[in-house]
């Protein structure tokens, strides 16, 4: 034994002893659990360990106990309560519904985007019937699982050609490889960015086998800059959307379209990935300009990937469009095997791309387009209405204010674009803001707001609807009977 550890040493005492002593078997306890009407249809081994966790848990509890902290001795009772919660913890699944009421509309830890509803039941026939998959009904024969969806990307896009994989991470490793393995790729400094979720530009492009040649600075970058760099090794020239963030002030990025020009002069392909990605021009409804696939399309851009989960409000997926030719090599790549989706994500996706067929439709349809275009006068009635019925349940001990704030759309789009919104400030006597925000979010839904200048603060616009009776519950419940 070492010194450290012999300093470590604590003696038992006797009481300690005693305790532990009396701890129960896991046979007694599994005897008293079997009996309990909680512990029906649970399966035998999650009940076992479940006991077996409690007894562990409670004989640390005894070993880290002294004198001074008191040696409680605990009935069996409490122990079966102490199961009886284990058990419930193990047959919840780890992946759970929660209330959003951060404003974040495309939150990446809290599941990205919504599906429409028209687009569920679909999702449900598919999952639990067989399908035509990979079969063409028309001729009776083996079919290609793709070809719908491509077809409704090029109506909705104007590109040539399209393909769908797992993620854009993944469609932009999948292009980077097809085009510019061993050759160089040309990228502007400003555009080499991290995305959320250790997405890096270089470190994919070295993924790809791709080698960086970095040219102009941060925030200036020139025509000539590119032209200046182009060589015989030179493979792919590469636009990256600079989602998460925005350089102001003295600033120089040269257009899609003039990027295209010097590549057909020099027979170089040109790809942009454009991160978010979005059908719908949001300028037209006085929001800030972000760049459109069909934009980005009409430049003549060779390769535009983009993502099924941020703003398009589709299944987590990479959409791939451009010329023909390339989309073929991209297709013929054997890594595209690799990152395909399953018929889930194709049934999800095909669904939401059948709405943008009426822009209307989707903006009403689909929940991240909904949430980001909805009217500051309706976020008022619905903030209102709930400072209303939760000033009713808490009654003199809390204080609510409506603050004006800004949402987000998140997802690393529009970076700079923010939503006015009316968000719901509450302070209860007697409980701290850390308390309310935990309170809130271990509720069953559990519900993520934020702490802001000491009060708790939820935003209407990403509460959806037939959300607000189950805040109420959880706030009378949970904060103002506590
Ligand atoms: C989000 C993003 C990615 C990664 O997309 P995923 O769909 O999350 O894989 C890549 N590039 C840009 C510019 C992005 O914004």
């Amino acid at each position: 034994m070492t010194k450290s550890q012999k300093k470590k040493w604590v003696a038992i005492q006797p009481d300690q002893q005693a305790l532990l002593r009396e701890l129960p078997g896991v046979d007694y306890l599994l005897n008293l659990v079997t009996r309990q009407a909680f512990a029906d249809n649970i399966p035998h081994a999650v009940v076992v360990k479940a006991i077996r966790g409690v007894i562990e848990s409670r004989r640390q509890q005894i070993l880290a106990s002294s004198p001074t902290s008191g040696y409680d001795r605990i009935s069996d009772s409490q122990m079966i309560a102490s199961v009886k919660q284990s058990i419930h913890q193990a047959m919840t699944p780890n992946l759970r519904r929660t209330i959003n009421a951060t404003g974040i509309v495309v939150h990446t830890n809290l599941g990205r985007s919504l599906l429409a509803s028209e687009v569920i039941d679909h999702l449900v026939t598919i999952a639990s019937r067989y399908s035509n998959l990979e079969y063409d009904l028309v001729a009776g024969r083996r079919g290609s699982r793709y070809s719908s969806v491509e077809e409704l990307i090029c109506e909705i896009s104007g590109a040539e050609a399209a393909l769908v994989v797992n993620n854009n991470a993944g469609a932009v490793l999948l292009s980077l490889e097809t085009l510019a393995r061993d050759k160089q790729v040309i990228v502007s400094r400003g555009e080499l960015v991290e995305i959320g979720g250790s997405f890096r530009v270089p470190d994919v492009m070295a993924k790809s086998g791709g080698i960086l040649k970095e040219i102009g600075t941060t925030n200036r970058t020139h025509l000539s800059d590119y032209a200046n760099a182009i060589g015989p090794q030179t493979g792919l020239l590469l636009k990256v959307h600079t989602s998460n963030y925005s350089v102001v002030g003295f600033t120089a990025e040269v257009s899609l379209r003039e990027l295209v020009d010097l590549g057909a002069a020099h027979q170089l392909p040109v790809m942009e990935d454009l991160g978010s990605g979005t059908f719908i021009d949001f300028s037209k409804y006085g929001l800030l300009k972000e760049p459109t696939v069909q934009d980005s399309v009409n430049a003549g851009t060779d390769v535009i990937t983009f993502s099924g989960d941020k703003l398009l409000g589709g299944p987590q997926a990479g959409i791939i469009v451009g010329k023909k030719k390339i989309i073929d090599a991209i297709k013929s790549n054997p890594i595209t095997r690799a990152l395909r989706i399953d018929k889930l994500t194709l049934t999800a996706l095909e669904g939401t791309l059948r709405l943008y067929r009426d822009e209307q439709r989707a903006i009403r349809l689909i929940p991240t387009l909904r949430m980001i275009m909805l009217p500051l006068a309706e976020i008022r009635k619905r903030a209102q209405g709930l400072a209303d019925r939760l000033k009713q349940i808490g009654g003199a001990r809390l204080h609510i204010q409506l603050l004006k704030r800004a949402s987000k759309t998140g997802g690393g789009a529009l970076p700079l674009m923010e939503l006015p919104s009316l968000c719901i400030g509450l302070q209860v006597d007697g409980q701290s803001p850390n308390t309310l925000e935990k309170m809130m979010r271990t509720n069953d839904p559990p519900i993520i707001g934020r702490i802001e200048d000491d009060m708790f603060v939820m935003d209407p616009r990403t509460i959806q609807k037939d959300e607000y009776p189950t805040i109420e519950t959880a706030f009378e419940n949970r904060i103002m009977k506590a």
